[in-house]
């Protein structure tokens, strides 16, 4: 957790501060508990972040709550409209939400409107709304009676995320959970808050009535408020697996629907017979990008038999042409970390690998760029075993771990294995050993020749393992069933003359 500081800090810059979002205004935060913003590429403190008390959740809460009474009466084909409207402002300010994303998280910038151009996507899917929230309905299933489902919005619905995607993932929940007819209260990650705020401003501007959409910052204290929070109905999380965890037990201890998704530790398997070019490409993109602050980058590479001197060799030969630095640059590819703490912690790893075994074959340390900003150059440890902190831990930046196997099947014996199962890969040209690696592979997000296999709006996102507690993925079909709950209605519109009494058990016919 980011770790309190007293307002007066030495800064020679000016600090803006960054408050709740509740009942469609900036509420100023009272607690009296706050915590920095920071611009990692330069290393300083930029904002302030309020972070609320549990009277100040139960504000917001209250908000949703009373929004909901009517927000659920609206029309489908009105929420419809407020999307059509969410959909064109968010296109529209797409360049101005990558830079907030760029300032507070470090992301270089394209990478920055990717993510938001990939939370859009499921908005537009909420579009879709008159058409997902569609039930079944079974004429005369008895004589004279109909039945027919229909799915419901829970209520207040609460959205807790992580500082890597601070567009992308809330809107992964948001969207769904507000086109269900749901009010929603937001915490997201205290190290990059400003994204949530600008978006709430989108939506009041879409016309999304006060209420509807709050945003609350703010450390533990806010998460075991909303969890604790009787008048919230459902929770999704998204984070660290130890955090999922917790989430999870405590809110559904609570009686609340909780989808918790974790950390991840996501494996590429590289077969010999892959075009090896094609995938140190793809191994380098999706180790690196984002500084390797992607639940769904490749932090591991598993080389079978004789690809592994090839595919090490090309890795190495890509990674001096990386571009390191400021992400706000346009011909900067990757970007600092998040916190220097964060840093250093990635950092340890290019000492303890080495010390447990390890072969540093590039050491980021050497190629970071000057000056005080968060910065650690690509890396890449060579003859990493399972034994390893670098390969047990999920390390979260850019130092990419290599195992060499012998076989295909030591290779998906070694995913298996691992606990977390969020996204996995295979490089190869062998149709049919693609095909059985989808069978045999235990994880959430499968890709063939593709190695961060997000899936699209459509179908839904979440890992297997440790990788989510709960059981519905997020977004996608899964998503409007996480929010909704549903009803069947047995209805009759009987002949008075035939009606009579009748004691026994209620049977067709
Ligand atoms: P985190 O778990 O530290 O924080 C996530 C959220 O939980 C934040 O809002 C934070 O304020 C809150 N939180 C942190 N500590 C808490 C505590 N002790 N009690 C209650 N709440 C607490 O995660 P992070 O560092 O912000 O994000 C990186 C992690 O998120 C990585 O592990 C990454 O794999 C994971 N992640 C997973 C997915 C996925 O889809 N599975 C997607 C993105 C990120």
């Amino acid at each position: 957790m980011t770790e309190l500081l007293e307002k007066k800090d030495a800064q020679s810059i000016e600090v803006s501060r960054v408050s709740h979002w509740i009942g469609g205004q900036i509420v100023p935060g009272e607690s009296g508990r706050s915590g920095p913003v920071y611009n990692p590429a330069k290393g300083i403190q930029t904002k302030e972040v309020d972070f609320a008390s549990v009277e100040e959740v139960d504000r917001a809460v209250q908000a949703a709550k009373e929004a909901f009474t009517t927000w659920r009466t609206v029309s489908l084909s009105k929420r419809q409209e407020f999307f059509f409207q969410i959909r064109e402002l968010v296109r529209q300010r797409r360049d101005e939400i990558a830079a907030i994303l760029t300032e507070e998280h470090g992301k270089v910038v394209t990478d920055a409107r990717g993510e938001v151009q990939r939370g859009l996507e499921v908005v537009e899917y909420a579009c879709g709304i008159p058409t997902l929230l569609k039930g079944d309905f079974s004429e005369q299933a008895s004589t004279g009676i109909d039945v027919y489902s229909i799915r419901q919005p829970l209520g207040v619905v609460a959205g807790i995320t992580p500082f890597n995607f601070p567009a992308m993932v809330p809107m992964w929940m948001w969207a769904p959970a507000i086109a269900c007819g749901n009010t929603f209260v937001l915490k997201p990650s205290e190290k990059d808050p400003s994204a949530s705020n600008y978006v709430a401003e989108l939506l009041k501007e879409a016309g999304v009535p006060d209420g509807v959409f709050n945003v609350v910052h703010g450390d533990k204290v806010a998460v075991d408020a909303i969890l604790e929070h009787p008048d919230i109905a459902a929770v999704s999380f998204v984070g660290s697996t130890p955090i999922a965890r917790y989430i999870y037990e405590t809110g559904t201890s609570k009686d609340k629907r909780v989808q918790a998704l974790g950390g991840a530790k996501n494996h590429m398997i590289v077969l010999p017979d892959a075009d090896i070019d094609m995938a140190a490409d793809a191994a380098v993109s999706a180790a690196y990008g984002s500084a390797g602050e992607r639940c769904m980058a490749i932090s591991h590479v598993v080389a079978v038999g004789e690809a592994g001197d090839r595919l090490v060799a090309a890795i190495k030969e890509r990674l001096p042409k990386i571009k390191v630095g400021d992400g706000s640059e346009p011909e900067v590819e990757m970007g600092p970390l998040v916190t220097r703490e964060h840093r250093d912690k990635v950092a340890s790893y290019l000492d303890s690998g080495p010390a447990q075994g390890a072969t540093l074959v590039a050491d980021g340390r050497e190629t970071s760029p000057d000056g005080d900003g968060f910065f650690l150059g690509v890396s890449l440890l060579d003859n990493v075993t399972t034994e390893m902190d670098a390969y047990k831990d999920e390390i979260f930046g850019p130092v990419l771990g290599v195992t060499r196997v012998g076989t295909y099947d030591e290779a998906v014996r070694m995913v298996n294995e691992n606990p977390y199962g969020n996204g996995t890969a295979i490089f190869t040209r062998d149709g049919g050993v693609a095909r059985q690696f989808e069978f045999d592979v235990q994880a959430g997000m499968v890709g063939i020749n593709v190695p961060i296999p997000v899936p699209v709006a459509y179908y839904s996102f979440g890992g297997w393992k440790q990788s989510l507690f709960g059981d519905r993925h997020i977004y996608g079909p899964e998503g409007i069933d996480f929010y909704t709950r549903g009803k069947v209605v047995t209805s009759r519109w009987p002949d008075p003359a035939t009606s009579k009494v009748d004691l026994g058990f209620p049977q067709t016919r």
